[in-house]
């Protein structure tokens, strides 16, 4: 007897609001779609339906108006079910399931992992789809950047992205803003002697000129040219003046880039 493998998910990308991406996963093998955050909900229910997928469920990375703000109107349009982070649970009120770090959710043949990322709000979580090396990272990582620690500590904001830099090198990081240009000048100015970040920035240059997205990213390009990722390269700490003190460094470049 012979069983096909599982289809590998789609994932439908497209902007929202200002500079956000709404994204859309879809099961080929079942039709089940799930939403990964709200950012505009008529955008959202307009793509599904162009593509002819039925969103089924909603994923919540954080509490944030452009995050989950579409939650109600998604699920008044569809009656998908609403999965949010545990810790945020008093903020995010339509949430029909709260989860948290070890929790596994099934979209049709796909699941996903749970992972806790706190540091830009207190209950942020991420989803990983490590069948198809996919990471829907909401506001911790960004090309280039991480979410600004709104409601964390520096140190746990380090640990947040430590646990997604441990990925295989393939992931492929959909992050939740298209902050990338910005991100690569702050980038050059901490680590200008970087040959792979300045191939990667004058790329980037490149691709916005054109009006490419530059999400999503690989891991393995960030993990070697993302200074949020890099807080123990002695080089980063020697720039950021914390020889030898990760959390020192990596909380002296997230001040310096909310300074930039
Ligand atoms: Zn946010
Ligand atoms: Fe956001």
């Amino acid at each position: 007897m012979f069983t096909n493998p599982p289809a590998r998910p789609i994932v439908h990308q497209f902007p929202c609001l200002k500079d956000n991406y709404g994204f859309l996963l879809h099961d080929p093998s079942t039709g089940e779609t799930a939403c990964i955050d709200t950012p505009d909900p008529a955008v959202i229910l307009g793509e599904a339906s162009k593509l002819g997928w039925r969103i089924t469920q909603i994923w919540n990375t954080h509490w944030h108006p452009d995050h989950a703000g579409g939650n109600a109107a998604i699920r008044e349009a569809t009656g998908c079910v609403i999965y949010g982070p545990r810790g945020e649970e008093d903020r995010i009120r339509s949430l029909d399931t709260c989860v948290e770090e070890g929790d596994v959710i099934r979209l049709g043949d796909v699941t996903a992992r749970v992972l806790d990322t706190p540091g830009h709000t207190a209950g942020h979580v991420v989803y990983i789809v490590d069948a198809a090396n996919l990471a829907f990272v909401g506001d911790t990582l960004f090309a280039l950047g991480c979410g600004r620690l709104f409601e964390g500590t520096p140190a746990q904001m380090w640990t947040s992205l430590q646990k997604l830099r441990s990925l295989p090198g393939e992931t492929l990081i959909y992050c939740a803003h298209e902050y990338t240009a910005a991100n690569a000048a702050f980038a050059l100015s901490v680590d200008p002697d970087n040959a792979e970040l300045q191939a990667y920035a004058s790329e980037i240059r490149e691709q916005r000129s054109l009006g490419r997205p530059t999400v999503p990213t690989r891991l393995d390009r960030e993990k070697n040219t993302n200074p949020f990722l890099r807080a123990d390269d002695r080089r980063l700490q020697a720039t950021a003046g914390q020889p030898g003190d990760e959390v020192g460094t990596f909380a002296e470049i997230r001040e310096r880039k909310n300074r930039f």
